[in-house]
């Protein structure tokens, strides 16, 4: 261990307590740390694995300075905590990534403009100030298009798809019933991907990289669905996905867990659609099937040890327990169903509201052949109420 390893026992401080907080959380303290969760709802999963929890707003200035003395290192689960907590809590601790990073990427506009300037593939895009500059941003991007909120979305919330110049409109009208004053929107085309990819970076301390295999994704209504690792893709598309997600984690200059999103498109293009700046949905099977998981990295780069080996160890397929389908598995009959799929690993968060569209748990079906995978995977969705 270097000097600057945090040394276990130490208490790593984590913004925001969701399922991917819990997991990190869960890692942290297999290697021995203890962690402080901030998430001001009580409810979060993140809590139950705390040493110290803290449920006030983020804002609440009492809290960050206990926060603060109650934590040696600090990340986050989420890109949309304050980029200014996170830049505060970096004047006395190591935060990673670090609040300039989060800043870019919070924002989709900033983040867009920032992977332009740095060369690398995005869909056309034009940010949006006001209802009233749709239309004109509609004429320069063409149709179809997806409007998208610039801060503060996710899992395909805050997104408005123009299919015709017609539903100018009615998008424009909903977007005069959210704006409120500072609220800005992104335009961008809508692209007919062939595949939704993605690839984790983890970027240490010295530049160092490990990049985990490139896995397919595919999503319903916004929300993730299935991920298949590694993605059947030619080894030149891969190649060139890893380089592509590894360019744009260089060029941030990020140091941290990093899932980059890329559209395959037509002639196996490919397009950056957006960095999560945190361990990711589609990076779930690491947990059981690669050397060190996403959590286990992002414990080391935060305690400033060495990066683990990102190798995939098995062929896994991931599907998500979204809203009332965790019923279905917990029924005593899917409960049963479900453990005796030959590979099926389970993860429930224990959440206890149950919503529509809201991540409930998933399941990670291993097999020697990711086809195999793939089709138990499928088989097990079928059976989804
Ligand atoms: P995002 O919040 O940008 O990750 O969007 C969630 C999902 O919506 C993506 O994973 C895609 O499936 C879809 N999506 C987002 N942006 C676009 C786009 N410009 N073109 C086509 N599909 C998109």
């Amino acid at each position: 261990m270097t000097e600057k390893t945090l040394e276990p026992g130490s208490i790593l401080g984590v913004l925001g307590g969701g399922q991917l907080g819990a997991m990190f959380a869960d890692a942290a303290r297999r290697m021995g740390y203890h962690v402080a969760v901030w998430d001001p709802d009580a409810d979060a999963p993140a809590h139950r694995m705390a040493c110290h929890s803290f449920t006030a707003p983020f804002s609440d200035m009492a809290a960050r300075t206990q926060f603060s003395h109650a934590v040696h290192a600090v990340t986050f689960e989420w890109e949309n905590v304050p980029a200014e907590l996170c830049e505060w809590l970096e004047q006395r601790h190591r935060v990673r990534p670090a609040g300039a990073v989060l800043r870019i990427i919070q924002d989709r506009i900033a983040q867009k403009q920032f992977l332009q300037s740095g060369r690398l593939p995005v869909q056309s895009f034009v940010a949006i100030e006001s209802p009233d500059q749709l239309a004109e941003a509609v004429q320069q991007v063409g149709v179809p298009a997806v409007c998208k909120t610039a801060t503060s979305g996710y899992d395909g919330k805050g997104q408005w798809i123009l299919r015709q110049n017609s539903d100018v409109a009615q998008v424009e009208q909903a977007l005069r019933m959210v704006a409120k004053s500072g609220f800005r929107w992104i335009l961008e085309t809508f692209v007919n991907f062939e595949r939704e990819l993605s690839v984790l970076v983890v970027r240490g301390e010295g530049g160092e990289c490990q990049i985990y295999p490139v896995v397919e994704n595919r999503h319903e209504q916004g929300i993730l669905r299935m991920t298949l690792a590694p993605s059947t893709v030619s080894s030149d598309v891969a190649t060139r996905a890893a380089e592509l997600a590894g360019q744009a984690v260089r060029t941030l200059n990020g140091v941290g867990v990093f899932c980059v999103e890329l559209f395959q498109v037509a002639g196996d293009d490919l397009l950056i659609n957006e960095i999560a700046p945190r361990p990711h949905n589609s990076g779930h099977y690491t947990l059981e099937a690669c050397s060190v998981s996403q959590f286990e990295q992002q414990v080391r780069v935060v305690c400033g040890m060495p990066l683990g080996e990102a190798r995939l160890l098995s062929p896994a397929a991931m599907v998500n327990l979204i809203g009332e389908e965790a019923r279905s598995v917990t029924s005593r009959r899917g409960f049963t169903d479900l453990l005796s799929i030959p590979g099926a690993v389970l993860h429930l968060y224990g959440k206890r509201v149950v919503r529509p569209g809201r991540k409930m748990g998933h399941v990670t079906f291993l097999a020697d052949r990711s086809e195999v995978a793939a089709e138990r995977a499928h088989q097990f969705m079928a059976q989804l109420v």
